[in-house]
């Protein structure tokens, strides 16, 4: 595929509707799966024959499975509420970008083959037959779809177009057309346990150079253990944490608060990432076989109970599904919450008196927070309404002296996604995700001239790795991004205790 060339958008003062451009994205359409990478799970590994029979007859089947499916379907009502909300919209001017127009291009093919005036007069109600016209469209418009959720918080049905964008790519695999990033992502969890491939020895070797690498800088013993058996946390955690930046600086920061509360902790060779790229694609299948890897790690290692580390569809994952996925997990101590995110692990020791902190040694920076859409519209954290919202904050004020949020339509429920989430942080996509990164970009901009913010903090992997690479494109340093936890690290005292 050539590569495509592309202007990066203007940043404007105030955030501003585009211009229509019609077919503007046309030609975005990431890498198809290879047939291994298909057949590795449990996909035609190409176009079946009769697809599009099967592609409806797939369809019905979710509708019978996911009752919300057919009310968003039905539901919509074409107010217009939704279509300036979605960040690729904001970026790229295309009008199929608009969320409402985004489920037109499913719901055409659930009126024509499940309505009653969709079969009579196709014609008068939008209904399409399904071609392979419409399944290009699908592959194209529905990987230009982050799963954020963002127009489902302004929409006053509530309809989410992130369960229209899964139930499409469900259907796609389904009938052999699926998106490589994804899929062969998939492939490397079943079979090695990690998103990258990182097999035990060269996990274990890594965290062993790591841990020399902080008793160097700190001159105190803080371990990373890797299959440690009795240990009392297991901590599952993007596997980027492992080496990518500024993923590893927020692990450093994770070791080193496990040290100062005196409990043993581990990672598993075996489940070696958080991330859970089946809800991507929909699969419910691939999510459960995913997710049962951490439910026998945390078995095999004889674990009392189970931290999440900063990624976040992981812990929508976690939060909303592991109990249906993988659970009972009554095999674990019954006093902690399962899962836990590492964010209320820190925060409920600091609350204790259990961390020592200097935020003065975060005097270079001044912060401020993207919330991640998964965790913000998708989860929960601690016993709390908002402490989703609340915990990191707080983590980060107890850390830093230097604060300050981006603009309130930008931030909270109604945070903008980073432009790579939902399986589209991949170098195929590269034009979508700087254009969908313009919103945030834009309030990230405000911070910066108004309060003179020098860092932005996160708690995904993902934001943190497509921050790091589109930044540069708006003119901001890569650096800019950090971890929570690296902010933690960098005040945490060791040795000693409020
Ligand atoms: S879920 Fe997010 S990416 Fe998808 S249409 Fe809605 S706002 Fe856009
Ligand atoms: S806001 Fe909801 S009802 Fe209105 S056009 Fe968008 S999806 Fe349809």
């Amino acid at each position: 595929m050539a590569k495509v060339q592309f202007d990066t958008p203007e940043l404007k003062e105030y955030p501003e509707v585009p211009p229509l451009v019609d077919g503007a994205m046309d030609h975005s359409s990431p890498y198809f799966a290879s047939p291994k990478h298909q057949e590795d799970l449990g996909f035609p590994g190409e176009l079946v024959e009769n697809w599009e029979a099967k592609a409806v007859e797939k369809l019905g089947e979710l509708l019978e499975k996911n009752r919300a499916l057919r009310v968003y379907l039905d539901s919509c009502v074409k107010c217009g509420a939704c279509t300036d909300k979605c960040h690729y919209f904001l970026g790229t001017g295309d009008p199929k970008n608009m969320p409402v127009a985004r489920q037109d291009l499913l719901r055409s093919i659930y009126r024509r083959y499940f309505t009653l005036a969709g079969k009579i007069v196709p014609g008068l109600v939008g209904a399409r037959d399904m071609t392979k016209d419409v399944l290009d469209e699908w592959y194209k418009y529905y990987h230009q779809c982050s799963q954020c959720r963002r127009c489902s918080v302004f929409c006053p049905y509530g309809i989410d177009t992130a369960e229209i964008s899964m139930a499409a790519r469900e259907i796609m695999d389904h009938v052999g057309i699926g998106q490589k990033y994804c899929n062969e992502i998939l492939g490397k969890v079943h079979v090695i346990g990690n998103n990258l491939g990182l097999p035990e020895k060269a996990l274990i070797n890594t965290l062993e150079e790591l841990e020399e690498d902080v008793e160097d800088e700190t001159g105190v013993a803080v371990k990373y253990p890797v299959d440690q058996e009795g240990a009392d946390v297991l901590l599952i955690t993007p596997s980027a944490d492992f080496f990518a930046e500024p993923h590893i600086d927020g692990f450093i920061g994770y070791g080193k608060v496990f040290h100062q509360a005196g409990i043993s902790w581990t990672v598993s060779s075996y489940a070696s990432e958080a991330a859970n790229f089946a809800m991507f694609i929909g699969s419910y299948e691939q999510m459960h076989k995913v997710s049962n890897r951490i439910r026998k790690a945390a078995r095999d290692l004889g674990v009392k109970r189970v931290i999440f580390g900063e990624c976040g569809h992981a812990w929508r994952v976690a939060y909303s599904f592991l109990n249906t996925l993988a659970g009972p997990w009554d095999f674990l101590d019954p006093k902690y919450p399962v899962p836990q995110h590492i964010l209320e692990f820190t925060y409920d020791l600091m609350k204790r008196g259990g961390l020592s902190l200097d935020p003065s040694a975060n005097d270079d920076k001044v912060l401020t927070f993207h919330d991640s859409c998964n965790v913000a519209r998708g989860s929960r954290m601690g016993d709390m309404e908002g402490g989703q919202f609340f915990i990191p904050r707080e983590v980060i004020k107890r850390s830093v002296n230097k604060f300050y949020d981006m603009p309130a339509d930008t931030i909270h429920e109604k945070t903008f996604c980073c432009g790579g989430g939902g399986g589209l942080l991949t170098d195929d996509l590269l034009e979508l995700r700087v254009k969908g990164a313009l919103p945030r970009m834009e309030a990230l901009n405000y911070v910066v001239e108004e309060y003179g913010v020098t860092h932005m903090a996160a708690i995904c992997a993902i934001c943190k790795s497509q921050f790091s690479k589109v930044m540069p494109y708006y003119g901001f340093p890569m650096h800019m991004i950090v971890s929570v936890h690296q902010l933690v690290s960098e005040a945490i005292l060791l040795g000693d205790k409020e």
